[in-house]
């Protein structure tokens, strides 16, 4: 192993790989890229099923963006399939479309709609609430305590083991009402996957003879040994860096359960939410937006805890206060140390890919800063 190369870049999911993809072709600087997994790609990480089907290790990846310059970035690496992330939501043992739609208004209420009328049907459910503080009240706020109590609580207190309360508006807030019969997941610009998956799009991003990887490698084993020319970027949890010094940061993570099911298709869309229903909060036919062709099928349960690896950092109050005082000594180690701390572990922050991408693409600058 290169002890010294320009950076060290612990972990090797988006944040990682971009940052050393970018300084290896824009800088040409060496990296030694660790991750103490078994491979690339964080929770972003595909693989083959025992039956040979594509899935998503950790949790299914819709790929969304508005933002162009990332999609012509990626492009360089992977051709893109269009896709369609569709959920819906099982209550009281029918499936209603989420976000809710006019669709999901005419099934709830049992009466037909135009847009103006279904408009003028939440004006009268909301609750008048200018400055929404917490998930409870963005809710209410926008949809009323029918649709609320119906589609939000229960998979809130599931997914954080927390009420919608206690969660900052951005968490529930994150997911649209539309009065049209929309019903795409999410409204961004670019809804794609990447043709043959994400690990093998992130393969050929550290295709290039700059970048050293060392899998099933921990920060702590090799950070004596490897001493960076330039910076270290840890993308790793911003709490086990400074050894819980000021305390744990809580996180919730997913257990996921795969079975792979005799039938060509085994449920409507790519995935269903369980907002009472089960102790899992989603089923997901990941195939619906892979398209592989095949006559079996995989599907995903993901039963929330807070045992296991930190996949959410969780947005409330007390937690953020927390957050604030690891940020401080982060800073202090920047300064002294050129560690840059980047991504949604170390920046304890519900950050999508394409937010992780812009971010580790954001910091070439600062990187270049230091030459
Ligand atoms: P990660 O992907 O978490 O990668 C960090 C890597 O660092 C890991 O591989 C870890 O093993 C490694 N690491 C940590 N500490 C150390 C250490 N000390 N030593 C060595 N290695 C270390 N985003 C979307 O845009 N669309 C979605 O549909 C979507 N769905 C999601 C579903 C789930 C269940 C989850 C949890 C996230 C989802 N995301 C989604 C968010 C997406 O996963 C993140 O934006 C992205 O993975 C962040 O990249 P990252 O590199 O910052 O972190
Ligand atoms: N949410 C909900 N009911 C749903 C879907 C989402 O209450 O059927 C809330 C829940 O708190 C969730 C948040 O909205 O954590 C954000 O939803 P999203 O689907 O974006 O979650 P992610 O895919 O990030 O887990």
């Amino acid at each position: 192993m290169n002890t010294s190369p320009d950076l060290l870049i612990v972990g090797a999911g988006p944040s990682g790989i971009i940052t050393a993809e970018r300084a290896a072709s824009l800088l040409g600087l060496t990296s030694v890229l660790i991750d103490r997994r078994n491979h690339i790609g964080g929770n972003c990480y595909d693989t083959a099923f025992a039956n040979g089907q594509l899935i998503h290790r950790y949790g299914p990846h819709y790929f969304r963006t508005d933002n162009d310059a990332i999609v012509a970035y990626l492009s360089k690496f992977t051709g893109w399939l269009p896709a369609r992330y569709v959920v819906r939501a099982l209550y009281n043992n029918e499936l209603y479309p989420l976000p809710v739609n006019l669709t999901t208004l005419e099934k709830f209420y049992r009466t037909a709609h135009t847009p103006e009328s279904a408009e003028a049907l939440l004006a009268s459910e909301r609750e008048d609430i200018a400055d929404p503080r917490n998930s409870e009240e963005v809710v209410l706020s926008r949809v009323g305590r029918k649709l609320y109590e119906a589609f939000y609580v229960g998979y809130t207190l599931k997914q954080w083991n927390k009420h919608p309360r206690e969660l900052d508006a951005s968490v529930c807030g994150r997911v649209a009402v539309r009065f049209n019969r929309n019903d795409a997941y999410v409204d961004h610009k670019h809804q794609v996957m990447p043709r043959d998956g994400y690990t093998r799009m992130f393969e050929k991003m550290l295709d290039n003879k700059n970048i050293e990887l060392r899998l099933q490698t921990s920060y702590r084993e090799i950070n004596e040994a490897v001493t960076p020319r330039v910076a270290t970027i840890y993308t790793g949890p911003i709490d086990e860096y400074f050894h819980y010094r000021m305390g744990k940061l809580p996180w919730r993570s997913l257990k996921f359960e795969f079975r792979v099911s005799p039938r060509e298709w085994v449920q409507p869309c790519v995935q269903i939410n369980y907002p009472w229903d089960y102790d899992y909060t989603r089923t997901v036919e990941i195939k619906h937006v892979t398209q592989e062709k095949r006559r079996d099928s995989v599907v995903s349960f993901e039963y929330p805890t807070d045992q296991g690896e930190p996949y959410y950092p969780v947005p409330a109050g007390e937690n953020h206060r927390l957050y604030q005082n690891y940020l401080a000594l982060a800073q202090e180690e920047t300064k002294n140390k050129r560690v840059f701390f980047l991504g949604r572990l170390a920046q304890y922050t519900y950050l999508d890919m394409d937010d992780s991408m812009e971010r580790a693409m954001a910091l070439i600058p600062a990187i270049r800063n230091l030459l």
